[in-house]
């Protein structure tokens, strides 16, 4: 019988199945941070209990690490407890930390690809919502509260309900100007914040299949922004080239078998879906939000919706709520409204095809001046290749200030937050009221519709560019710089 992509992980993986319930699934890998491992951890000791396979669990530290300075004590005492605390656990439970100061350091949705430690065909955990970026190499991850961590620290095991399937399919070719984050967006504004509900998701298609790891990473990662409870894309030979050679990916001895067992993972012709959607590549522009969730977004040269003209009571007003605090006006477009602030970081667009899209960008050109403007590198690994590609002096020149790894202006949680009133354009991939700090404003984008706004200090059609003066007597347009 076809089998789905997600059923030969699935099926792969449940150790028992309780009569009625839930299955009890076996977890290869578990990420774990400072925020939402140390109640599982302080849970597990109360009941006299260890870490079942402390080998099969990873930690960084990314949420509360200031993006400045980090050689010096933290300053923020909630957040030196935090990082001091995961110091401790992992200690205790001999579980490898790779804490501040470590050379694999960086968000835990971008360490874990870069380092080879995920890979297809697993199932990751993590208590942290975004792990559905792991997806993109065609394993089965998602985000899992602080009991559900607690579960899997003690047993390696989680109860989890089969969830429904749903495939996305993305065909054709991307205009100019338009990238992954764009197609992300894109779908969440057509199906809703809430649009995949109870469904885990596969992205197939021609254009997905012509995106890099990277940019396939971007889409799995924001997922959860629609309510789907991960997403997934059937590896390739774009996912083992990447793999290849990576720290902790298969050694020569295992490759060939590995990759025996990798291309078998794909959804068999004929399998079945409980929902499929069909989008042309074509149709998508660059895309920005203007609300205060992800799916209340619109292409860059579009306008604000009306609400009256909006059907459903709850949405209408909630897009009434929505513009009282984003301070903005239906009917209106947002191209030419100045920002304040450009963030381009987070676990969604903070990866090195991220910043060489950005420094092709702005390379010759300078920021506005009425723009703050922060580069934060994903992680140390990331941050080194910005240096060796000298990335850090294109940035330095346009007047960018680039900070070192963690998860920054993504929320409010660090030192790094946006003043209230202010509006950032932000490659991460939450606009919740408060998310960058109380009062900010923020419009997610893709790393190039930010660096675009951060040249010109308003939103800005990044196809609408001028090009920008001629380098040795040749000039570059915008289109030929982001292609
Ligand atoms: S970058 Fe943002 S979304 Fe990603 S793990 Fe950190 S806080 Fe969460």
């Amino acid at each position: 019988m076809a089998k789905t992509l997600f059923d030969k992980i699935w099926d792969k993986h449940v150790v028992q199945q309780v009569q009625d319930g839930p299955s009890v699934l076996y977890i290869d890998k578990h990420f774990i941070h400072e925020v939402t491992s140390p109640q599982a951890f302080k849970g597990l000791e109360k009941r006299g209990l260890k870490v079942f396979r402390p080998q099969q669990v990873v930690a960084t530290a990314d949420h509360n690490v200031p993006t400045i300075n980090q050689h010096l004590p933290i300053k923020d005492e909630l957040s030196r407890i935090q990082v001091q605390q995961l110091i401790e656990n992992c200690k205790k439970h001999d579980i490898e930390l790779y804490g501040l100061g470590h050379p694999f350091q960086g968000i835990v949705h971008v360490i874990g690809p870069e380092l080879g430690i995920t890979q297809p065909g697993m199932t990751i955990v993590c208590g942290d919502s975004h792990t559905s970026t792991h997806g993109a190499f065609g394993a089965i991850a998602f985000g899992i509260g602080t009991s559900e961590v607690e579960m899997v620290f003690a047993s390696q095991c989680l109860l989890q309900s089969h969830p429904k399937l749903m495939r996305i399919n993305i065909d054709g070719e991307l205009p100019d100007g338009v990238v992954s984050k764009d197609i992300i967006l894109y779908i969440i504004s057509k199906i809703t914040s809430s649009g995949a509900t109870g469904y885990f998701v596969e992205y197939a298609g021609s254009a997905i299949r012509a995106l890099s790891m990277e940019a396939r990473m971007t889409i799995c990662n924001m997922s959860i922004e629609m309510g789907a409870r991960g997403g997934m894309i059937a590896p390739d030979e774009t996912t083992f080239a990447y793999m290849k050679g990576r720290q902790f990916a298969p050694g020569n001895g295992q490759w060939e078998e590995k990759l025996e067992q990798w291309k078998t993972l794909f959804s068999d012709e004929g399998a079945v879906f409980d929902k499929e959607i069909f989008i042309k590549a074509e149709e998508i522009e660059p895309m920005i939000t203007y609300g205060t969730n992800p799916g209340l977004g619109i292409a860059i040269n579009g306008t604000i919706p009306v609400a009256d003209s909006i059907p459903d009571e709850g949405e209408r007003k909630n897009i009434i709520k929505a513009l009282q605090y984003m301070g903005l006006e239906p009917g209106k477009p947002l191209l030419g409204m100045p920002v304040q602030h450009v963030f381009i970081g987070s676990c969604t667009n903070s990866r090195i095809e991220d910043l060489r899209q950005v420094a092709a960008l702005v390379k010759g050109r300078k920021k506005n001046e009425h723009v703050h403007v922060m580069i934060v590198p994903g992680s140390q690994q990331v941050a080194r290749q910005v240096k060796a590609e000298g990335l850090d002096k294109v940035f330095a020149e346009a007047g960018f200030e680039v900070r070192q790894a963690g998860c920054s202006a993504c929320l409010g949680m660090n030192e790094d937050k946006i003043p209230a009133g202010e509006y950032c354009i932000s490659t991460s991939n939450r606009n919740f009221e408060g998310r960058q700090g109380a009062g900010a404003r923020t419009l997610l984008a893709s790393p190039l519709t930010a660096a675009a706004a951060a040249i010109t200090g308003v939103v800005t059609d990044v196809r609408d560019l001028t090009p920008r003066p001629p380098e040795g007597g040749v000039g570059k347009t915008t289109k030929e710089a982001i292609n």
